[in-house]
């Protein structure tokens, strides 16, 4: 029996083809190969599927993650591979909130999406549909992942960060490895991959929303960042530090971050540099946020912060303290750290 696998289109660039007037517009999906006829010389079989509205990701919501999850969930057992078509933009997002929705996940899911519509010629879009597909089917080594592929690399998904408006190469993991290249050949690093779970997958589809992320930067006012922590119904806040997780020691910003804590909003520490980790205690600059209860997010990227923080309270919202214990713990590979389990 040939392997199958099951193409989830989402919309973003490369579901655009142009009209007779030359304006750009989602193609049909049952259309594929007609603007990829190389999918018929696959050795797998493929089908098809489609959200029941097609969006520029710069729209996606918790909502359409728990869509593209359900169809996931539903065909899970009649598929051996999925890949999901979706917009560049907020793409690492989804991959990072669909990683920590599926608990034991054995299958491989690879989104992938294109700088230029499928429409044009010079479209990056055919051979990250043609390479996402040969992965998410390969029969000798099924990645039981989220991952993404994009311009020759698979990326763990909640690993990956958009770093490009304008290359083909848009996106890079900067903490981890890619999981596999497409060259000449596939190769593959299985190494690298998530172990293969034993139990049945699980599907949790809750998100809180209620979270912001704070950015600082020099000279950033108190105004400003009580404005924040004051946000009504605030859950969690996402700090984006400098360097190794340094912020301001000045007493105004220590207070203010105390007493968002002491409110019962988790506060989460990344830095704003692509590649390393956060050190809680390496500097002094960071020694009083320890002190005072900010969890330190080691190396994981804001995609994976964002998204792990609004999984954790949608999951556990009457249990901060387990909120608490998994932001310090690598779930899904999201962060560098030995102890990664399934929660
Ligand atoms: N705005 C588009 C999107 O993210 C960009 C793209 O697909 O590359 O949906």
């Amino acid at each position: 029996m040939n392997n199958k696998v099951l193409i989830v289109y989402t919309g973003g660039t490369i579901g655009m083809v142009q009209d007779e007037n030359g304006s750009l517009r989602p193609f049909a999906m049952n259309h594929i190969y007609d603007l990829v006829p190389e999918l018929h010389r696959c050795s797998y079989q493929i089908d098809t599927c489609q959200l029941d509205h097609i969006i520029d990701s710069s729209n996606m919501t918790p909502s359409f993650w728990g869509d593209i999850a359900e169809i996931i969930e539903r065909e899970y057992n009649h598929y051996d591979g999925f890949v999901i078509l979706h917009g560049t933009d907020t793409m690492a997002y989804t991959a990072s909130a669909l990683s920590f929705m599926f608990k034991n996940l054995a299958k491989p899911v690879i989104l992938t999406g294109s700088q230029l519509p499928m429409g044009v010629l010079r479209t990056d879009g055919r051979e990250n549909i043609i390479c996402a597909l040969e992965l998410a089917s390969a029969r000798q080594m099924a990645i039981p992942e989220v991952c993404l592929f994009f311009e020759s690399h698979l990326y763990r998904g909640n690993r990956s960060t958009k770093v490009s408006a304008e290359n083909f190469d848009a996106f890079c993991s900067f903490n981890y490895p890619s999981l596999a290249k497409a060259g000449i050949n596939i190769s593959f690093k299985p190494h690298l991959f998530l172990p293969t779970p034993d139990g049945p997958l699980e599907v949790r589809k809750r998100f809180d929303s209620h979270i912001a992320v704070l950015k600082l930067f020099p000279g950033i006012s108190p105004e400003v960042v009580r404005a924040v922590l004051h946000a009504e119904g605030l859950h969690g806040v996402v700090i984006e530090t400098f360097g190794s997780g340094n912020a301001p020691t000045e007493r105004w910003f220590i207070d203010a971050i105390h007493d968002a804590i002491q409110r019962n909003i988790i506060v989460l520490n990344v830095t704003q540099c692509k590649a390393g980790a956060v050190k809680m205690r390496q500097y002094e600059a960071s020694c009083d946020m320890d002190r005072i209860g900010v969890i330190g997010g080691g190396d994981i990227t804001l995609e994976a912060a964002v998204t792990k923080l609004m999984y954790l309270l949608g999951t556990y919202p009457d249990d901060l303290d387990h909120v608490r214990r998994s932001l310090s713990l690598s779930l899904r590979g999201e962060m560098t750290i030995p102890d990664h389990c399934c929660h």
